[in-house]
């Protein structure tokens, strides 16, 4: 008998592999009771309150100020202030010194945001740390850099700030949404009134404090948290110049309706529907992981989600058994463990709408897949999914779940994924998966979509325009793009 032999005799055959708990650490954020309004560089009380939640185990964080119009009302009047007496006089090459130092402080601080917007959301640690931090910086980095280049941008225009900017983000990625608004619009020498999502606001909150480390001019960014009223009343605002809004397209519409005949510049990156399309001579276990990056993705709630995976008929079978072999090893749970996959759902009333769509889903005859998993009992939590059996036209096909649910559907011919790709009200995002760089190309130019991956998904830079086409809104945030909505042209 060898060595070995003698070894395998004695040792005991591992069943199964199991991972331990990997939690990350909350003790590096500190929060505070309540937190008020950031109006003019200072803290401004709130006359109502309310308690903002983990999603993970519904443990309320803190209190948060319900801005009022006399609110926003203040908060605009510090912006119009600091605009006037000197922030859009003050030379490119100073405003991005501000901008340099809140990204090497967001850099510094970046587990304690991370943490913190883990707790707030309840997305995946991993995630937060991996790619809303380091790009939430890499935003504030970019802008900086055009901040002194605005002529050589816009050669022979002489671009100007347009002045006060009203700006309201959404839940899914609040820090990283701030910075895609905040780091643009102080590049061009405008001011700032930033609402951020109901459910999400403590990363803003605890920018103020990144904005004071960097000695930002008082007034210059201002912060009102609150519900939807206070969005409005940002929207209202007769002296605010110009409204960049991230949300759902039916909000998105009501604000179009309410500026129609104002002054105020307006962009609007609303919901989508994207289509990830996978031919049959792509590599299919990359695929699969593009698919599951795709949809499962900060749970889905994403709005340029591949949310209608299309899968050439040929391969469409061995597909999804791919892609259910897969799922079976997401990890669902604590969003703060280092080892979690797929974190809690945002809120109640987003779980119940995911749970409503579902029900539709199955009632109309779609075939359901959830992998076997144990959600946590407290909190907000939903397996991740897979529709097979999906008709064009069911609700699951057509409207945006904003969850961890993703409907196949077949094509044969590359006419016939581009027509049922772009049979959607919705041209945010698209994604192709095949060996052959010449249809790469032809999809590209056939998807109504503003970003089109090939073979990947859910890519960002903050040097690459993103925004959509159709009902997905209109103007474009990131790159050389993103200024031209903070800027008028004086020739
Ligand atoms: P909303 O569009 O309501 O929220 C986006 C932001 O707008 C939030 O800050 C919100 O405040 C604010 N807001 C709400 N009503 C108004 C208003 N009348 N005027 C001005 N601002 C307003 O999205 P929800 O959070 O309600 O999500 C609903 C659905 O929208 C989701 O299920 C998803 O399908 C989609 N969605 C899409 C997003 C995207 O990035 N495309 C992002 C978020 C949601 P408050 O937080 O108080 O609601």
């Amino acid at each position: 008998m060898t060595e070995v032999d003698r070894k395998q005799d004695r040792a005991p055959v591992p069943t199964g592999w199991t991972y331990a708990p990997a939690p990350e650490s909350r003790d590096i954020v500190r929060l505070a009771e309540g937190y008020g309004h950031f109006i003019g560089g200072e803290w401004v009380d709130a006359a109502e309150t309310y308690g903002t939640i983990a999603p993970r185990d519904e443990e309320v964080l803190a209190q948060i100020g319900q801005g009022t119009e006399q609110d926003v009302d203040a908060a605009v009047a510090a912006a119009r202030e600091a605009f006037a007496n000197g922030w859009s006089e003050l030379p490119g090459s100073e405003r991005a010194k501000y901008l340099f130092r809140i990204a090497r402080i967001l850099q510094e601080r970046a587990r304690e945001f991370a943490v913190l917007e883990s707790l707030n959301g309840g997305k995946p640690i991993k995630e937060s740390r991996d790619v809303d931090l380091p790009l939430a910086a890499a935003h504030f980095f970019y802008y900086a850099g055009w901040a002194d280049k605005l002529e050589y941008a816009f050669p022979h225009r002489q671009p100007k700030p347009v002045g006060v900017a009203g700006q309201i983000i959404p839940w899914n990625f609040p820090l990283l949404m701030l910075a895609w608004k905040i780091a643009p619009a102080l590049a061009c020498g405008n001011t700032v009134v930033l609402k951020p999502a109901e459910t999400t606001p403590l990363t803003a909150l605890v920018f103020c404090d990144v904005l004071r480390q960097a000695e930002l001019p008082a007034g210059v960014v201002n912060i009102v948290t609150g519900d939807g009223r206070t969005g409005a009343a940002i929207v209202d605002h007769p002296d605010v110049d110009k409204i960049a809004f991230t949300g759902s397209t039916e909000v998105g519409k009501a604000i179009q309706r309410r500026l129609a005949g104002t002054k105020k510049k307006l962009t609007l990156e609303l919901g989508g529907k994207a289509a990830n399309i996978v031919f049959d001579d792509s590599a299919l276990d990359q695929a699969v992981e593009g698919i599951v990056n795709g949809i499962y993705f900060n749970q889905g709630h994403v709005c340029c989600a591949g949310s209608r995976l299309f899968a050439q008929e040929s391969i469409a079978e061995p597909l999804v058994e791919k892609l259910k072999k897969r799922l079976e090893t997401l990890r669902v749970g604590d969003p703060l463990d280092k080892n979690t996959d797929v974190g809690a759902i945002n809120s109640k009333m987003q779980l119940d709408r995911i749970t409503e769509l579902v029900e539709a889903g199955k009632e109309e005859g779609a075939e359901i897949y959830q992998p076997p998993c144990r959600l946590p009992e407290k909190g907000y939590w939903f397996a991740p999914t897979v529709f097979t059996n999906v008709a064009q036209s069911y609700r699951i096909a057509q409207e945006e779940i904003f969850g961890p649910v993703l409907s196949v559907l077949t094509f044969r011919t590359p006419e016939e994924a581009v027509e049922k790709a772009n049979n959607t009200p919705y041209g945010l995002s698209a994604g192709v998966w095949t060996e052959k760089g010449s249809r790469i190309l032809w999809m590209a130019q056939q998807m109504r979509a503003g970003v089109v991956w090939a073979n990947t998904f859910n890519r960002f830079d903050p040097s690459s325009p993103f925004g959509g086409y159709k009902e997905s809104g209109f103007g474009r945030e990131g790159g050389l793009h993103g200024l031209e909505p903070y800027l008028r042209f004086e020739a």
